[in-house]
């Protein structure tokens, strides 16, 4: 595996295997690995000939007050566990490289990116669909990759690459969790072991309201009833917890006959989300 620090190298790397023909599939992602991201890659080398994960901790997508600094970085282990994966390229630019003096340029997804995190993390999808342009528009993937765990991510990016014209596949890949559910997080590193039980609870809520869909109940305030009793027993108290269309996120009355349901939350030092798709029988 080549690591490749600059957009000039990334481009020629990725030139050169096109000219032998070969497809090309992205991974962007902000490193400290998991088995969520290695999920990507596995699905990644799967089907491309030549498979590039970015690494890049992207100063824009966080807020003044938010864990840009704490965020966790190894990039040795990091590189060791991409290669690992059967990754070709590991593009691992510099603030300075993806961002040079003078760049003025913002990408905004209105509508998708005003609920949800959009509405906690203002700013955060634009620093999020600017940093994923320039990658499209650096590496030119085939297929790029991206995981269900950030639902509203996902949508944006998609509604960006149709609206914008950008000729990448967008490819979702499922929450990968661990043994009791809570969904895989480089965020989960802040978690304390009192926290780490507590954060159980969000995966715990999300499946008692699929149970409770499950066995014909539709209704929102019903549906979301039910997951919040058990953030509340859990001592949690959701920054958002709501059903939202799957296709442009606006609010839904019902389960009729799906919606996503989503949650944020804060446990401990952690800001953590999750989500799960609810479908009615
Ligand atoms: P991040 O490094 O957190 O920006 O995530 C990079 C990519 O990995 C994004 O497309 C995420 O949605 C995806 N991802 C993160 N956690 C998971 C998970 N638990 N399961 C599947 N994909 C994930």
């Amino acid at each position: 595996m080549r690591i490749v620090r600059s957009v000039e190298d990334i481009r020629a790397a990725v030139y050169e295997a096109r000219g032998r023909g070969a497809t090309v599939g992205l991974v962007p992602t902000m490193g400290a690995f998991h088995a969520g991201h290695l999920s990507l890659m596995q699905a990644a080398r799967a089907a491309h000939d030549l498979v590039v994960v970015s690494l890049f901790v992207n100063p824009t997508q966080f807020g003044p007050n938010e864990d840009l600094a704490a965020y966790p970085r190894d990039e040795q282990r990091d590189a060791r566990l991409a290669e690992q994966a059967g990754v070709d390229i590991l593009f691992a630019p510099s603030a300075a490289d993806m961002y040079p003096d003078g760049f003025a340029t913002t990408v905004h997804v209105a509508g998708l990116t005003d609920v949800m995190c959009g509405a906690a993390r203002p700013g955060h999808f634009d620093g999020v669909a600017t940093v994923v342009a320039k990658l499209f528009g650096v590496v030119a993937p085939d297929a790029a990759y991206f995981g269900q765990k950030d639902a509203q991510q996902l949508l944006v990016i998609r509604r960006m690459v149709r609206d914008l014209d950008i000729p990448v596949r967008v490819v979702s890949c499922p929450i990968v969790r661990e043994d009791d559910g809570l969904a895989m997080s480089s965020r989960n590193a802040y978690l304390d072991a009192a926290s780490r039980q507590r954060a159980t609870a969000l995966h715990r809520a999300l499946a008692a309201a699929a149970d409770a869909v499950a066995h014909g109940t539709t209704d929102a305030d019903a549906v979301l009833g039910t997951a919040r009793a058990v953030l509340d027993a859990a001592g949690i108290d959701p920054e958002y917890l709501d059903l939202h269309s799957l296709d442009d996120l606006t609010a839904q009355e019902a389960v009729a006959p799906v919606a996503l349901l989503a949650v944020a939350a804060r446990v401990g030092a952690a800001r953590l989300i999750d989500n799960m798709v609810l479908e009615a029988p």
